[in-house]
């Protein structure tokens, strides 16, 4: 973790800083790059935002730099905030004067004054993101750490520089926060950074629904995504935040036979899908596929523990969490829906005989996202009995072949009918009524089944069979 001060220099190095450096001087002000930027210097982590915090008028000093850099350089002044953007190419450079915050109760929003670099670093959340570099040429490149956060850094520690009942009562957010950075890098959470969490957790009702999914987005992408949702889950956070995928936790027994706990597989099937894939929703679905399995727990005596129904349950309730969570009401979520309905039939269709019909039915059901239920369903095998995993890899193979060789052989995947039910009405002189419906649908399961092949001349055949059949003539 320890960087010779020769390599930061040479982090330093691009032109943007040079200029940033130049343009402090000639205005006589202190002048730092300052939070994740240094902090991704030190993680090798790439990183666009570059912060600047100066000691003085950030804002002045941001005209000073757009100017020198010339043409090709936007510059955008928020005075309010007292904050102004420089971007230039791929480059985003925020400035802003050092400031003091203090907080009042019922909101996140500081009040905000002038302050030394200090202040501004005591107001950062945690010890590795108050991390300053100066600017200045005369101590270009001098790191200004207060609170030992290269040494949390070295040890992957996630602590708040003050208090931290101050720190999380202040600004609630930023206890999610800790919780993604210890998902997303791997970081361990101080306990005494983590016990004010759960002392806090109740302050999270005054942080926006969108901020928090903002944050598990984050979680949800992080390398093992299951780190966030445990911390979440022992700071008490979750039921909070998402009931619904607390409530998986726990397992129930009867008669000595227990069921498997759905947060813990949950978790294992999301970490086991994020190996192969960072599709956002993806992700989202593998989280959300067992979510109906406590509203559908049954006890029988024959079957023991059932939970029938619990993919349809579960694209039901899809809608009002994501209402709640304030996650998108749109395509994101059908597609979401539609992970969770079909989830159990490549593993349904891996456990029997593998019928081209019932394959047909599937590239039917899901269309483009077939690669995508497919890498579900492989992460959902989470068996401990290691004869039932390959028995089930093994045959989810031969779906796989199967899946290729009909698609290649009969085009289902984005089934369009080959008879249209325009073609349908003018054949017979039928207005948009039932008969249409039913002619539409029996020549879509014909193909399916494999009764006819996907084509026009069939399809207009079987269509004429079945009219005759219906007492329809032709006009
Ligand atoms: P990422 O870019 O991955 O979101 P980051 O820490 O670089 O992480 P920002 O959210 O842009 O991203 O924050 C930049 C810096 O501002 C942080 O490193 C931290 O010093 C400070 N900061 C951001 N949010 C807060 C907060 N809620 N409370 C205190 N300091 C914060």
């Amino acid at each position: 973790m320890y960087l010779e001060q020769e390599e930061i220099k040479a982090h330093l190095s691009a032109k943007p800083f040079r200029i940033v450096s130049e343009a402090a001087d000639e205005l006589g002000v202190e002048a730092y790059v300052i939070g994740g930027y240094v902090r991704d210097i030190f993680l090798n982590r790439p990183s666009k935002d570059i912060d600047i915090v100066c000691v003085g008028s950030g804002i002045e000093l941001a005209k000073a730099v757009a100017r020198k850099l010339g043409r090709h350089t936007h510059l955008s002044v928020f005075r309010n905030f007292g904050t102004a953007q420089v971007k230039s190419g791929e480059l985003e450079l925020e400035f802003v004067g050092a400031r003091k915050e203090s907080y009042n109760r019922d909101s996140r929003k500081p009040v905000v004054e002038d302050g030394t670099l200090e202040d501004d670093q005591n107001r950062r959340d945690f010890t590795i993101n108050a991390l300053a570099l100066c600017l200045n040429k005369k101590r270009y490149g001098e790191l200004v750490d207060p609170f030992g956060g290269l040494e949390d850094m070295e040890t992957l520690t996630i602590r708040t520089p003050l208090d931290p009942d101050i720190t999380f009562s202040d600004d609630p957010l930023r206890m999610m926060r800790a919780i993604r950075f210890a998902s997303q890098l791997g970081f361990f959470i101080d306990p005494d950074t983590f016990d004010a969490i759960i002392r806090n957790k109740e302050r999270i009702s005054i942080i926006s629904k969108e901020r928090i999914v903002e944050e598990l987005h984050k979680i949800v992408l992080s390398p093992k995504p299951s780190i966030g949702f445990e911390l979440l889950d022992k700071s008490e956070l979750l039921p909070l935040i998402f009931l619904e995928l607390s409530a998986l936790k726990g397992v129930e027994t009867k008669e000595g036979i227990g069921h498997k706990d759905n947060f813990a597989h949950t978790l294992m099937v999301l970490d086991r899908l994020s190996r192969h894939t960072d599709h956002l929703w993806l992700r989202w679905s593998a989280l959300f596929h067992d979510i109906a399995k406590p509203a559908t727990k049954r006890w029988d005596k024959r079957l023991g523990w059932t939970f029938h129904n619990h993919n349809f349950i579960g694209e039901r309730m899809i809608p009002g969490i994501f209402r709640r969570m304030k996650l998108p009401m749109n395509d994101k979520m059908k597609y979401v829906q539609k992970m969770v309905t079909l989830h159990m039939r490549p593993i349904a269709l891996a456990d029997e005989e593998v019928t081209d019909s019932a394959i047909r039915r599937l590239l039917f059901d899901a269309g483009d996202d077939i690669e995508d239920l497919m890498l579900l369903c492989e992460a959902d095998i989470t068996s401990k009995n290691p004869e039932k995993v390959r028995r089930f890899l093994r045959n989810f193979q031969l779906v796989r072949k199967k899946l290729a060789e009909i698609e290649e052989k009969d085009r289902v995947r984005n089934f369009q009918p080959p008879v249209t039910g325009e073609e349908i009405m003018d054949t017979f002189g039928l207005p948009p009524s039932q008969p249409v419906g039913v002619l539409k649908e029996a020549i879509k399961n014909a193909i399916l089944d494999g009764v006819i092949p996907n084509e026009y001349e069939a399809a207009r055949q079987f269509m004429m069979k079945k009219a005759e059949k219906m007492g329809l003539k032709p006009i």
